[in-house]
């Protein structure tokens, strides 16, 4: 479904990625962790063509499609869907006005008729019901993130994920600042959304085993430095809980100088 191969990207002449591979097939469900700073949001930011980011080489393809070349707006069509870090806030821009033109541009692309206010009310009645969110009246009817509580925030994200049905989901540290109530609810919303259509994938940036206990990775990376330098399964996870990062990062850091001192003889 997504590939991404010798991603390298810059931001102001500094190298924030350096040739990253990864691939992401339907069904799968991948979670990106990494030490701050290691390049985890700048990656979702280039998958979902977040206009900061401009020096970029390698390819994105998804579903065939060559994302690199298409606007952000194009690729949340393709079923795109990137929840952020930290959510923006945007006064004057109602939310339920807000999801219902991001609702209604995937209704047009799919030639179908636009849904109006009312229906769309319902519809998100009921999706928030589907996912727990009790107290979303207080949300819903404000402006877009403003003076939303950092969880409200998360589960507003996880609103828009559910009324667009992506095809790839990328929730970068969705789980972050949540309470353990919220944290339940946000993770079993993910769930149910990944396990109604087994054709999703999931890439989900996080900090915490406990989001992971809930959603099952069934491939697990670490970034350091803008690198890959460990991929594999969920055993990743606990021994990271266990040691840290300084153990993966020491054994990268010994076998570069091994093939560097290999190639040197
Ligand atoms: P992570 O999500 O893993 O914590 P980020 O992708 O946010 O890491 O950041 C990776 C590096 O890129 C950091 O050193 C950060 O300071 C830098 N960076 C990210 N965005 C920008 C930007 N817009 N301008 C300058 N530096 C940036
Ligand atoms: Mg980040």
């Amino acid at each position: 479904m997504l590939e991404v191969k010798n991603l390298t990207v810059q931001i102001e002449n500094k190298q924030i990625l350096k040739n990253l591979n990864l691939e992401v097939a339907a069904g799968e469900v991948h979670a990106l962790m990494g030490p701050n700073g290691s390049g985890k949001s700048t990656l979702s930011k280039v998958i979902a063509g977040h206009p900061d980011i401009e020096e970029i080489e390698g390819q994105i393809l998804f579903q065939g499609s060559n994302l690199l070349e298409i606007s952000a707006e194009e690729r949340a069509l393709l079923g795109i869907f990137l929840s952020f870090q930290y959510p923006t806030e945007i006064p004057g821009l109602n939310n339920l006005d807000f999801l219902r033109a991001a609702y209604n541009s995937k209704r047009i692309k799919e030639n179908k008729s636009e849904i109006d206010r009312t229906n769309f009310q319902e519809l998100v009645r009921q999706k928030t019901e589907d996912l727990g969110f009790s107290d979303s009246q207080k949300f819903l009817t404000r402006d877009l993130n403003a003076g939303f509580s950092g969880g409200e925030k998360k589960r507003n994200e996880l609103l828009q994920m559910s009324l667009l049905e992506p095809s790839l989901a990328i929730l970068d540290e969705v789980d972050s600042g949540l309470d353990i109530d919220s944290l339940k609810i946000v993770s079993n919303g993910i769930k149910s959304l990944f396990q109604a259509e087994e054709k999703r994938a999931l890439l989900l940036i996080t900090h915490y085993q406990r989001l992971l206990d809930y959603l099952e990775p069934t491939h697990v990376h670490i970034l350091y430095a803008g690198e890959i330098i460990k991929s594999g399964s969920k055993e990743i996870v606990e021994q990271l809980e266990k040691e840290g990062y300084e153990k993966f990062i020491q054994e990268h850091s010994d076998k570069h100088a091994k093939s560097k001192r290999e190639k040197f003889l």
